[in-house]
């Protein structure tokens, strides 16, 4: 997707801290973090939403899901905890439109979220 703020990170037209990366994913620090380690986890392919997740892409939405471990004991959040949020429309205030799964942690999160 051409104009796209995420497709453009994939694509390392604007920089990002890059904490994994694979053929098929990428994870980098939010840019405005909420939680001491606050990262986003994202298909390299542009999905808009979790609306859009189908059995055509459930491989791939799978795989990030898959990685989340490795991601967390990689910031050194596994054993303390963490929370994996997507925001999905308006209501959700979702704010950049590519499937994006934020995983926070290394502070006690609230309970319920705003
Ligand atoms: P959401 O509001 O759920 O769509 O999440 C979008 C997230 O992307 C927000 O937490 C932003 O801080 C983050 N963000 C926006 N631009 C960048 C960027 N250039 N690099 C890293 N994170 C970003
Ligand atoms: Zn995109």
């Amino acid at each position: 997707m051409k104009d796209c703020l995420f497709c453009k990170i994939v694509k390392k037209e604007i920089p990002a801290d890059i904490v994994y990366e694979n053929e098929n994913l990428l994870v980098f620090k939010d840019i405005n973090p909420q939680a001491p380690v606050h990262v986003l986890a994202i298909p390299k392919r542009h999905i808009d939403s979790l609306n859009h997740v189908s059995t055509e892409n459930q491989v791939l939405v799978g795989e990030i899901f898959s990685k989340i471990p490795e991601v967390a004991k990689k910031l050194e959040i596994d054993m303390t905890g963490y929370r994996v949020i997507s925001n999905c429309g308006e209501d959700g205030l979702q704010t950049v439109p590519h499937l994006h799964f934020h995983i926070l942690g290394k502070r006690k999160l609230r309970w319920p979220p705003g």
